[in-house]
């Protein structure tokens, strides 16, 4: 099968399309072209990634405030961080005493904190700083563990970083503290950064399943977790890119399982308590799986029928592109792309299984083959970072950022999160109104008529509605449909259960709706629905061109 969009001769290979054949699999973990804009970050903002949350270590970034204000915000969070704010000078004469003195500096403004990490950057990494004899220097003086994470942004990928950042906290930290026996119902979470609750959702489950986590990393990774993680009975994998290297690490060192799992969507969530569930041999697992999955689904319902069939692109980091197709399968939607920066074999494989065929598997896109494929796919919406979010909203596709901004998507409660935030992005009006690259001046309109030549019906006591797709100067009819319920007294009855919802929901799929008179109430439920509704009682074709060039023009009436 053809790759849908167009690709420079290097980069073939690295875009394939879903076919029966589990092997076909894109090209990955090959270095960007040089001077290719991709959207993956450098090693040093992986290695931030990891490390950021990290909350009782002062965070000391050895290079320019860009790179340092870079580094800042990880995971659309704030973190505080230190800087040696290198100049021309410093990259001239060399800045080693300038690091010693921002080390003694962090640390007398930060009495508290446990330990110092000193990050490199390609400023320092090209002028050839002696970081690690800076941080010995400043060790013996502050009487702290001072850390250098030396990952130069040149030195690879964001996930070179997450593999610099890992060695760091393995070397460093983990199982430091005194060798105590295993904790018989200890867990550490690896790959879990804790973003919007998502760790009090999955912390919450493991605790129905009567287990205590040790150490989550590093969403909730104090210096004293790490040291005690070697007490962990299993290690609970769930970003495979950040933390398999890790828990393959404890495994070696400290004799530890680990399982892989996922938390994100309803089968994987139950599939990961059961898998740990058994590990402990608990037996009340189904007890809380099976009543969760029903009042979850009970709870997305209300959002389902407007993702049903919609077409969901995904590009994320890494490791989530599996977990998430499947969490939209489940939301009734299909996966038309799954893509990442710097995803590994096993990710496609993961991922290839659960996207359907004819799905494009893409590896480190740059934004050009992103918009070509938006253009020519329309999907109708985008789940992918920060980077991918103007470049969506540009050409009309609505975006859900992910990791997420505003509630937790982990966990059964958080998969309803995950439907009403999705069905939110999908149903807004202001996306009626965004013309989209590709599909302009197409607008589906159904019309309150039953003579098939005016405008003769109300909205709410119409019999039909027909139903007509305007291309440019071109209308056709598509269909006629014709609604059970009558809408009388809708604006006294809860949503969702009256006839007005269902005449709404029979027009789901349309922009506007004409007919010869519709109430306030009506029309505040239309609006909300994304159907704008035209007060007409002329000629059927002539209503339709004057509400068409509303409706193509995105202008307000
Ligand atoms: S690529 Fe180099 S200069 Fe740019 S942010 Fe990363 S470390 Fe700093």
């Amino acid at each position: 099968m053809s790759v849908p969009i167009e690709v420079l001769p290097y980069r073939r290979g690295h875009l394939v399309v879903k076919e029966a054949d589990p092997s076909v699999l894109p090209v990955c973990s090959r270095p960007t072209v040089p001077g290719v804009i991709s959207e993956r970050a450098c090693a040093f903002y992986g290695a931030r990634w990891m490390l950021a949350s990290i909350p009782d270590v002062i965070h000391l970034i050895h290079g320019p405030a860009g790179c340092a204000y870079y580094g800042r915000t990880v995971r659309r969070k704030s973190y505080r961080i230190f800087s040696t704010q290198l100049v021309e000078r410093d990259i001239i004469f060399g800045a080693g005493d300038k690091l010693y003195d921002s080390i003694v500096e962090a640390v007398t403004r930060n009495p508290n904190a446990r330990a110092v990490l000193v990050y490199a950057t390609c400023v320092a990494g090209v002028i050839g700083e002696d970081i690690p004899a800076v941080c010995k220097r400043a060790t013996k003086d502050t009487g702290l563990p001072v850390v250098p994470v030396d990952c130069p942004g040149f030195c690879g990928s964001q996930a070179e970083g997450h593999d610099i950042a890992a060695g760091v906290l393995f070397k460093h930290f983990i199982g430091i503290g005194k060798a105590e026996q295993p904790i018989d119902n200890g867990v550490n979470i690896v790959g879990e950064f804790d973003v919007q609750g998502d760790l009090d959702e999955i912390e919450g489950l493991l605790k129905q399943l009567g287990l205590k986590v040790i150490c989550a990393f590093s969403g909730r990774a104090s210096v004293a977790a790490m040291a005690n993680a070697h007490r962990a009975r299993l290690n609970i994998v769930h970003c495979r890119r950040t933390g398999q290297a890790l828990a393959e690490g404890m495994q070696k060192r400290f004799g530890i399982p680990y399982l892989k799992v996922s938390f994100f969507g309803l089968e994987e969530t139950a599939s990961a308590l059961r898998s740990i569930g058994q590990f402990f041999g608990v037996a009340g697992a189904e007890d809380i799986i099976e009543p969760s999955i029903q009042e979850a689904r009970k709870a997305a319902a209300p959002f389902l029928s407007s993702l049903a069939g919609k077409r969901v692109a995904l590009f994320f980091g890494a490791s989530r592109m599996g977990s998430m197709a499947k969490a939209f399968k489940e939301l009734g939607m299909e996966v038309v792309m799954a893509g990442s920066q710097f995803g590994c074999r096993e990710d496609y494989q993961e991922a290839g299984a659960k996207v359907p065929d004819g799905a494009v598997l893409i590896d480190d896109a740059h934004e050009k083959e992103l918009e070509e494929f938006l253009v020519k796919r329309q999907p109708h919406l985008l789940v992918g970072g920060t980077k991918e979010k103007y470049l969506s909203h540009k050409l009309g596709v609505p975006f859900l950022v992910f990791p997420q901004e505003m509630s937790p998507f982990a966990g059964f409660r958080g998969f309803v999160n995950l439907a009403r935030e999705a069905a939110g992005l999908i149903s807004a009006p202001v996306w009626r109104l965004a013309r989209r690259r590709g599909e302009v001046d197409k607008v589906k309109v159904a019309v309150a008529s039953r003579n098939g030549l005016t405008v003769d019906q109300h909205f709410g006591r119409a019999e039909q509605f027909m139903i007509f797709e305007i291309c440019g100067e071109n209308i056709n009819l598509l269909e006629i449909r014709r609604p059970s319920l009558v809408s009388e007294n809708s604006c006294s009855q809860p949503k969702g259960k009256d006839g007005l919802q269902h005449r709404l929901d029979l027009l789901s799929d349309c922009q506007g709706v004409i007919c010869v008179r519709a109430g306030r109430c009506v029309r505040e439920r239309a609006e909300e629905a994304g159907l704008m509704v035209f007060e007409s009682e002329g000629p059927l074709f002539q209503a339709l061109e004057q509400c068409s060039l509303v409706l193509q023009s995105g202008e307000e009436r």
